[in-house]
């Protein structure tokens, strides 16, 4: 059971930890640099992977405690190993854009990402809007493998979260690619799984979830009953 005693700081008295993000070309917004520099030291000191918790696991399903001390030594440790563990699904499986950290059995609002250019973290994440526009998908989930489960998603929505360093972001009316994302991985913090509410699709009513075989086998007759198809990022 987490400790949340450990995490009983105010945010506000936060000094940043980490050196400060230094900024990139492509899109400062989408990566932290040096958080890839702390990771490397962290992975080459604890040459033990990080498993991901699989679908029965009750870490899935319990609540998440918010992330009040970005100091802690146990928060740090949770961060490095969720990126740890989404760099080696990336690595083994070729795909993988955001993992949970209660899929790696800590029950804490933080979500790793990697949306194609480095490790980035949120903490705290909130969703502040949502579009009323709604897309379609074949939603996939590194805790429930081979399985894809057609949903319903906000086509955009915007987030405000906490950094590595403590200051508050704010992301804006984003792409499809990356909402849908967002809202699968926010769904995690609810101990939501996208087999909870899948889409009720009156004319495949029998095909809201689906075997990744399956799925492979008649790639174009499931893509042609979405609006949207998920792009690789690896
Ligand atoms: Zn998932």
């Amino acid at each position: 059971m987490l400790n949340v005693r450990r995490c009983l700081y105010s945010l506000r008295s936060l000094e940043p930890f980490y050196r400060s993000q230094s900024t990139n070309a492509y899109s400062s917004k989408w990566v932290s640099s040096s958080l890839q520099q702390d990771l490397d030291k962290f992975i080459s000191s604890n040459p033990l992977p990080v498993s991901i918790c699989l679908i029965g696991d009750p870490h899935l399903r319990r609540s998440n405690e918010l992330v009040l001390n970005l100091r802690d030594g146990f928060v740090q440790a949770t961060k490095f190993r969720l990126h740890r563990a989404l760099a080696e699904f990336r690595r083994k499986n070729g795909f993988g854009r955001g993992i949970s950290a209660c899929q790696i059995g800590v029950n804490l609002r933080m979500i790793a990402l990697n949306l194609g250019y480095g490790p980035l973290t949120l903490i705290n994440p909130n969703i502040v809007w949502s579009s009323s526009d709604m897309i379609t998908m074949w939603d996939d989930c590194m805790s429930i493998p081979r399985l894809l489960v057609k949903k319903q998603r906000s086509k955009s929505i915007s987030i405000v979260y906490t950094d590595d360093n403590g200051h508050k972001q704010e992301w804006n009316e984003l792409d499809v690619s990356i909402s849908e994302l967002l809202q699968h991985e926010m769904d995690h913090l609810d101990g939501i799984l996208n087999i909870d509410k899948p889409f009720k699709d009156n004319n495949n009513e029998n095909e809201n979830i689906i075997n990744m075989d399956e799925y492979e086998r008649k790639k174009n007759y499931f893509n042609q009953q979405v609006d949207y198809t998920i792009v690789p990022t690896v």
